[in-house]
């Protein structure tokens, strides 16, 4: 069985940049956020039930998913968000099993921004590892990546869980309320840990 860790973190926390270290170092990453991009891209796997299921209005010119109208119909009915996420997640859920059963490296990170959140992939995880930093930082940093305005990234994060509920389901904490480069070290101890927990699971 492959024995897989669940990154995860609040927005703008790390995640990616964890990920990427993970990844130098010869770790499988496998992102939900990437594949949910990919089945909403042109030519996506989920574009043919996302129509049939909302109309030709939620796609763009291109074929792709077009999130702006999307997000206007689930702010008009509530239940859309629910429809939507009923075609997509288990779509997701499949994809990411199959990337991580292909995978040939010792063992699979896979990031998934809502874990803590969504409770289905807690199970499917053997170890949870959270990428934290204090919430001002992860403001900043969202600020400084993007046009989002601090209003418009509290707003995100508090509909999210909160720091001390991510760091309650954590078997393992990387520390990212430093520089970039403290990443390195503790993601290279972790490394060397789970080869170690998936040589004998
Ligand atoms: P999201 O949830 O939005 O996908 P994320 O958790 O994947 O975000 P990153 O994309 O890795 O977070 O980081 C968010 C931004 O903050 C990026 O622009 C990144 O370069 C920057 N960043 C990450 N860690 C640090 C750090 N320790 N110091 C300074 N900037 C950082």
């Amino acid at each position: 069985m492959t024995f897989i860790v669940g990154l995860t973190g609040g927005i703008g926390s790390g995640k990616s940049a964890a990920a990427t270290l993970f990844e130098q170092l010869g770790a499988t990453v496998v992102d939900t956020d990437a594949i949910a991009h990919a089945l909403t891209a042109p030519g996506g796997a989920a574009i043919v039930p996302i129509r049939a299921a909302f109309g030709d209005e939620v796609i763009d010119a291109r074929g792709a998913l077009d999130r702006a109208a999307m997000r206007r119909k689930v702010f008009a009915d509530a239940s859309a968000k629910a429809r939507l996420e009923g075609i997509l997640h288990p779509m997701i859920r499949a994809e990411a099993d199959r990337r991580s059963a292909a995978a040939r490296s010792a063992y699979v990170v896979l990031v998934v921004p809502l874990l803590v959140e969504s409770g289905g992939y807690r199970s499917r995880v053997q170890r949870v590892a959270v990428v934290d930093c204090p919430e001002e930082m992860q403001v900043a940093r969202v600020m400084a990546r993007s046009v989002l305005s601090a209003e418009e990234a509290r707003a995100i994060m508090a509909a999210q869980v909160d720091r001390q509920a991510r760091l309650a389901v954590a078997d393992d904490v990387i520390d990212n309320g430093g520089e970039l480069a403290a990443l390195r070290p503790q993601v290279e101890a972790l490394h060397r840990r789970y080869i170690e927990m998936a040589a004998v699971s």
